[in-house]
């Protein structure tokens, strides 16, 4: 947990956020800003600062945090037409926020990899 963080903040309860998933390692949340109907975000609860941070020690978490994606998608009904799931990782991925986080986006064509 880091005071400066937003999404530490956001997973630890200090900002108010509609939680759509909550377990003992992540929560989920709607994007502030959605780029398609669905866009969602998955955010561990222990501070990460981005996919270099994955290692053997945390693999089983991120393989968790991708899981309750693809559960969000599958109760949203994304599955028939399908979605996609990112991790952005420094500036050419485009990350801007510098706390590890999945997106779950979905709901119309995603063909556009830009
Ligand atoms: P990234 O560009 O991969 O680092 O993604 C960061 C995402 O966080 C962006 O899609 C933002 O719209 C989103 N975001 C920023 N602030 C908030 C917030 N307070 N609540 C929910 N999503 C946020
Ligand atoms: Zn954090």
């Amino acid at each position: 947990m880091s005071a400066d963080c937003l999404f530490c903040r956001i997973a630890g309860g200090g900002i108010p956020a509609a939680k759509l998933h909550d377990d003992a390692l992540c929560i989920a949340v709607a994007d502030i800003a959605p780029k398609a109907p669905v866009h969602l975000l998955v955010l561990p609860k222990v501070h990460l600062s981005g996919a270099p941070e994955i290692t053997g020690n945390n693999e089983a978490l991120i393989g968790h945090l991708v899981k309750v994606a693809a559960d969000l998608a599958r109760e949203r009904g994304l599955e028939r037409d399908g979605y996609r799931i990112v991790i952005n990782s420094g500036v050419h991925g485009g990350q801007t926020v510098q706390h590890l986080h999945v997106h779950l986006l979905g709901g119309r064509p995603l063909a556009d990899m830009g």
